[in-house]
């Protein structure tokens, strides 16, 4: 785990006066990266965000590419030399403030946000075992959580073509649906679209083939966290999801936020792995001191929601739920870095992992609607009397993430936002 260091001094301010005001998302000791198109025109360029300001890190003279899976390769002490730069150089009083104002710095509001990097491969786990209980009672009632669930971090391969950043605006998905236990299936649009509350992990520097990562070493091999948001259709899941696992209910799309906020900088927000004496303890492989130290991530998340109806009467999303990650998550994700690799498979620069959805202990801090309206059976009341089950046509679905701790400064991860168009 990473220590702090003069990068996390809560007394550090930049003379970016946005990235000063209380509750901002970037202080100085955030610094996320992300992928950027300036408005005005130009490719790709990486940036750090900072108030609401972007730094291109390139024009400031800090790297030499574009390409963010370039940069994620570079092994945990060059990653954070540069972070160490980026943060000297954005401090008060410090030289490089007229050459990177004048050059390398532009408003967040004059870019558009593309993916952070290339995702070769995304892979979901199924992290909560508040979340994991919940559907299963509603999908198997006399065997709601299977044997497995408390010795592997159980996951399955998802799609990447389909992950789409913050903005995104896809269709309504079809597919086959069981109208009732007896009828035979139909080809429909799904009736029952639904959201999942999930922290994306994107992979720093890979393993060869055949050479598992040791817990010990699997946090050098993340890059940073985002949120993430993994469009499910629950009736299409049902029916589909034995004996393989999702399918086609999850891969029409998923969305990341796009900035990631880094492994270093959430390092004052690290919060202890615990299991209770009585419970199944993780095999040895699993197991390590700064695992059970520091291995969660107290990072407090919200859901929100914009109805089309709302958007048009200029009134702003209402929250759906929130939690923290931190007391939803049964397993780490050192842990889930480590199985994943435990048989040899290789990770790759800018892979993404799924937490699962980050349901907490409590019925109020579900992490999808499946949870909140017990499968749509008791829809939620919206504030202008509108009420959801499930997701309707125009909907906007919104999550935040922050993290806040006594003697440190507050960082958020932004937030993803992405709306439901009618089915084709
Ligand atoms: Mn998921």
């Amino acid at each position: 785990m990473t220590n702090l260091n003069s990068t996390h001094d809560p007394q550090l301010r930049s003379w970016v006066a946005s990235a000063n005001a209380a509750g901002c998302d970037f202080p100085i000791q955030n610094l996320p990266f992300g992928t950027f198109v300036p408005n005005e025109g130009g490719g790709p360029r990486i940036g750090v965000a900072i108030g609401d300001q972007i730094l291109d890190l390139r024009a400031a003279g800090l790297i030499a590419t574009h390409d963010m899976n370039v940069l994620m390769a570079a092994g945990p002490a060059e990653r954070s030399a540069l972070r160490a730069a980026i943060s000297q150089g954005l401090a008060e009083g410090s030289s490089e403030r007229a050459d990177w104002e004048k050059s390398a710095l532009v408003p967040q509001s004059a870019v558009t946000m593309q993916l952070p990097c290339r995702i070769g491969d995304y892979t979901d786990f199924y992290t909560s075992v508040h979340h994991a209980t919940t559907v299963g009672k509603q999908f198997r009632p006399d065997n709601p959580l299977l044997p497995n669930y408390k010795w592997i971090p159980i996951g399955y391969h998802g799609r990447a073509s389909s992950v789409g950043v913050s903005g995104q605006r896809f269709k309504r998905p079809k597919g086959q649906i069981k109208p009732s236990p007896d009828a035979p299936p139909v080809l429909a649009p799904t009736r029952k679209l639904d959201y999942e509350l999930e922290l994306g992990f994107f992979i720093a520097g890979g393993n060869a083939l055949g050479e598992p990562i040791g817990i010990e070493r699997a946090e050098e091999h993340l890059f940073g966290v985002t949120l993430f948001n993994d469009w499910s259709a629950r009736d299409i899941q049902p029916w589909e999801y034995q004996p393989l696992g999702p399918f086609l209910s999850k891969n029409f799309a998923s969305t990341v936020s796009p900035w990631i906020v880094t492994t270093e900088a959430l390092a004052p927000f690290r919060a202890k792995f615990e299991r209770a004496a009585d419970d199944v303890q993780p095999l040895p492989y699993l197991e390590s001191p700064a695992n059970r130290e520091s291995g969660a991530l107290g990072i407090t998340l919200e859901v929100w929601l914009q109805t089309a109806k709302m958007r048009e009467a200029g009134q702003p999303p209402v929250m759906l739920s929130h939690g923290n990650a931190a007391e939803a998550a049964y397993w780490t994700v050192a842990q889930l870095i480590t199985h994943h690799t435990v048989n040899g498979c290789n990770l790759q620069p800018g892979d993404l992992l799924g937490s699962g959805t980050l349901s907490g202990p409590k019925p109020e801090e579900a992490g999808s609607l499946l949870e909140l309206t017990t499968g749509g059976k008791n829809p939620i009341q919206l504030p202008n009397g509108e009420s959801r089950g499930f997701l309707e046509d125009g909907d906007t679905l919104v999550m935040r993430g922050y993290c806040e701790r006594a003697g440190a400064v507050r960082i958020g991860l932004g937030e993803v936002s992405a709306t439901v168009l009618p089915a084709a």
